[in-house]
């Protein structure tokens, strides 16, 4: 259908915009109000992108279809909808999962019953891709990536569907997280853009409410603004400031419905968008401003449970007595029978829980070429040494960190990260990368390279070289040298000795206690655990 409108109007292009792990192509869908697709000149004449994203999970496919009717709607210009290009673009990718996509049946989706037929979850690969923005293990994320480099999308929405809980309304919006963006777009968000899409949907069919993630085990002791970090396409857009956002279309409703409130959604964003395409622009390019200034970056947030407003929130009333047809054992659920509308508090605002200083460039030696390949396709700006150097830097010891153990998509993704900071003389090499900081994408580069934020290269896995010896010591042939090191540090022998006396175990223990003397000493290798990314502040 993309095909053929792409041959029946000269204003709305189909690219294919790289590969996907099933080896087909990712399509990208271009709609402007002229033949004009570079995403440069399209921005210079001061109109916002929109992008949407469909079907990273195919059993959720509402996106997908409400997509494609949009773009034959505005294109056929339905109800004046054309307008709407004359200030913004709209790029849709009509399907994101291929390889799920394509993994079709009836038994994918065990809690649903419409559509009848579904793709799968997993992609090609059996990644979940939307755990994938960041470590981009797929080449579906790789492509993806590119796009939303290239275009720069100001607003991005990535259509979902949810199980999550039971509820009247067909449609739920996970928004884009104002504490995640500059001041500038934290006030454009919670002032203006955030209410005016609610405010929006209530005009329609179909009405509008946050993303339904409890506080307790009952929305009517409240609900929160759902955080998605940076491995999500909402968090990852939020990385370069882009207002991204997710609609969790609710799966016990209808599947027309469900694609209508869809529907209704694109029109009301696309519409906002093209509106506040002066007001979008302006805020993205203070916002940009002040990220470029930051001197420290959250690398963690907690919920602040003091703020809250309320809202109107048309539930069923929730139940934990209920008896299984099933089972004959009490479970939790919902009562249909017994609707109800109420006022309840509505948590959105997340604090900082703990900062990282900015450096103002970091070095990346160029044996990480996997580092080099993600950053490069995220636009990253940098030089490379042209000489052998020594540098004076800043590097941090990963102290502590926990592994899963079973893999979490794919790695054993690093939790509970310590590190302490060291300031060393490091030889660095000709083509090793120098990486400034004061670039648009900033957040991005932190996000990766600082080793604690929570979805960083070290987290997920692209530096456990680091975490294992390579030289060490022997039993024995170490003796000498211990021998050597004991007799030239007095203070540390005494300490030795006395340790010896005390612990009668560690006396007992040769390669104890011949450990104790070489990780004291200089022959413990310094770049066990040293996180290999210099920072020059
Ligand atoms: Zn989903």
């Amino acid at each position: 259908m993309y095909r053929l409108l792409d041959n029946n109007y000269t204003n709305a292009q189909l690219f294919e915009e790289g590969l996907t792990d099933v080896g087909k192509p990712l399509h990208l869908f271009v709609i402007n109000n002229e033949p004009e697709f570079n995403p440069e000149k399209i921005k210079q004449e001061g109109k916002t992108v929109l992008m949407i994203n469909n079907g990273i999970h195919p059993g959720e496919p509402e996106g997908i279809d409400a997509s494609l009717k949009f773009a034959d709607d505005i294109l056929r210009n339905k109800d004046g909808l054309a307008k709407l290009l004359e200030n913004t673009v709209i790029i849709i990718i009509p399907v994101y999962n291929i390889g799920g996509h394509l993994n079709r049946s009836a038994y994918n989706r065990s809690g649903q019953t419409t559509p009848y037929e579904t793709g799968f979850r997993g992609n090609a690969k059996n990644l979940d891709l939307n755990r994938d923005f960041t470590k981009c293990d797929s080449e579906n994320a790789k492509s993806f990536t590119k796009i939303f480099t290239e275009w720069n999308p100001d607003a991005m929405l990535d259509t979902h569907t949810t199980n999550g809980s039971d509820h009247q309304y067909t449609i739920t919006l996970i928004s884009p997280e104002p504490d995640l963006f500059p001041p500038v777009q934290d006030k454009f968000l919670r002032d203006k853009m955030i209410p005016s899409l609610f405010a929006g949907m209530k005009n329609g069919k179909y009405e509008l409410i946050p993303y339904v993630a409890w506080m307790n085990d009952d929305p009517k002791k409240g609900i929160v603004l759902w955080k998605d970090g940076a491995r999500y396409s909402s968090g990852f857009a939020s990385l370069f400031d882009s207002y991204g956002m997710v609609t969790e279309n609710h799966i016990y409703k209808d599947y027309p419905d469900r694609v209508a409130s869809c529907y209704q959604f694109i029109e009301t964003l696309a519409k906002f968008t093209s509106k506040n395409s002066a007001s979008i622009n302006k805020s993205r390019k203070e916002g940009e401003k002040e990220s470029m200034a930051i001197t420290e970056y959250p690398i963690t947030y907690e919920l602040d449970t003091t703020q809250f407003r309320m809202i109107e929130f048309k539930g069923y009333e929730a139940s934990d007595t209920i008896v299984s047809p099933v089972t004959g054992v009490k479970r939790f659920g919902y009562d249909r029978s017994k609707p109800f509308t109420a006022q309840i508090p509505y948590y959105d605002t997340w604090e900082p829980a703990e900062f990282v200083k900015v450096p103002e460039f970091y070095v990346l030696p160029q044996s990480y070429h996997e580092v080099i390949e993600r950053l490069d396709n995220a636009g990253v700006n940098y030089s490379t040494l042209k000489n052998d150097t020594v540098m004076e830097v800043t590097v941090d010891y990963i102290d502590k960190c926990t592994s899963p153990k079973a893999p979490y998509n794919g790695h054993y993704y690093h939790d509970k990260v310590q590190t302490h900071s060291e300031v060393q003389k490091i030889a660095y090499y000709k083509g090793d990368l120098l990486i400034p900081m004061r670039q648009k994408s900033i957040k991005y580069i932190l996000e990766m390279l600082e080793p604690k934020a929570a979805d960083s290269f070290f987290r997920w896995n692209f530096f456990d070289n680091i975490l294992d010896q390579r030289e060490y010591f022997s039993s024995y042939g170490f003796e000498d040298n211990a021998i050597k090191y004991l007799e030239d540090h007095p203070d540390f022998n005494r300490k030795f000795q006395e340790k010896r006396k005390k612990d009668t175990a560690f006396a007992q223990n040769h390669r104890a206690q011949m450990a104790f003397i070489y990780n004291n000493s200089e022959w413990l290798e310094k770049t066990w655990k040293r996180y290999p990314v210099g920072k020059i502040y």
